[in-house]
């Protein structure tokens, strides 16, 4: 299929197989067609979004060497980056989460490693819910949970959660990629929107690979979707494989919105650029604390960015930002 009938296909809102998606993917990044596919694909955020990028805010609760293991993560145990575990107080927590607020995040995400205490991440989380406004939107970056616990995760206050089947999960994870779908089926079924992203993704991946995880992530209607390239971690086996272009990351991230379902209003990308903007991404995310991208305790001091160099970033790139809560969370109830 030539561009043009690709791009006909798009503006019809039809959807797309895994080979078109390919056939967008194979493209080189800095070809015409690549471009005239991040064209199509800002415009239809843009429209999808009425013109208004959000940027959300993450802090962590710990930071901890994790069992889980996942190649590309600066707390996986066998990475040996963090080599102790610590913890925020609930103070601490209010005071990042009030923080994000007054800076104007749309939504603040309260992020764990997968072993963090349930009860100990409800307990704080309520704490959080009662000392934020009752309209800001609350998020849970959490781990796997049976139904259940994603009930309590929305009692909590929470509105949303993030969660991704990561590129190979299973082999460059620790975890089953059926436990982490499972996982998005209870907080589906909790009540609780879901926003995920195809990532990390690396040089290694193959075109059908990504084009097979866009179509996943657009299959359950999430908030939002969207594509994170993998940020290397010094050190680690997986950092020899290096990593992708700012521009490729902006291509998948077209090609993700063009593969998705239209329902699905946000499209994020990460970490923040304005190629990524350009391409069609209207969601980014501020950090502080812990990130598992980064080897400094504290990534405010090291690869985090905050609300304001977000909002920047979209500025730079043509957009306006939305002044309030998140749409692409509280749309969906
Ligand atoms: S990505 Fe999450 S589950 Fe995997 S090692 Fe890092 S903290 Fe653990």
């Amino acid at each position: 299929m030539q561009i043009d009938e690709l791009l006909k296909k798009s503006q019809n809102g039809e959807p797309f197989s895994t080979e078109e998606l390919v056939q967008m993917l194979r493209y080189a990044p800095d070809s015409p067609e690549s471009y005239r596919i991040m064209a199509a694909s800002n415009r239809i955020s843009k429209e999808l979004s009425g013109n208004r990028a959000e940027v959300h805010a993450q802090f962590a609760l710990n930071l901890a060497p994790c069992a889980c293991n996942c190649a590309f993560c600066s707390f996986a145990q066998k990475n040996g980056v963090f080599t102790r575990e610590t913890r925020i107080s609930p103070e601490e927590a209010v005071a990042q989460a009030r923080q994000f607020e007054q800076d104007g995040a749309s939504a603040v995400f309260v992020m764990t490693t997968a072993f963090y205490p349930f009860e100990l991440f409800l307990e704080i989380s309520r704490e959080v819910r009662r000392n934020l406004k009752p309209q800001t939107v609350l998020v849970a970056n959490i781990g796997d949970q049976p139904p259940q616990n994603a009930r309590q995760v929305k009692d909590a206050g929470f509105t949303g959660v993030y969660h991704a089947v990561r590129l190979r999960e299973g082999s460059d994870t620790g975890i089953p990629s059926r436990r982490r779908k499972a996982s998005i089926k209870n907080f589906l079924e909790a009540g609780l929107s879901v926003g995920t992203c195809v990532e990390p993704v690396g040089p290694e991946h193959t075109n059908e690979e990504i084009a097979e995880m866009i179509l996943f992530t657009g299959s359950f209607n999430p908030a939002y979707s969207g594509a994170a390239r993998r940020i290397p971690i010094p050190g680690t086996d997986m950092a020899r494989l290096g990593m992708i272009s700012e521009l490729r990351m902006a291509q998948i991230v077209a090609v993700t919105r063009l593969g998705v379902p239209r329902s699905v209003t946000g499209n994020c990308t990460h970490e923040p650029c304005t190629l990524g903007a350009v391409a069609g991404a209207n969601l980014f995310w501020a950090e502080s604390g812990a990130n598992p991208r980064d080897t400094r305790e504290r990534t405010e001091e090291g690869r985090g960015e905050t609300v304001r160099s977000c909002r920047i970033l979209f500025q730079e790139s043509g957009w306006e930002l939305l002044e309030g809560p998140s749409r692409f969370y509280r749309d969906r109830h």
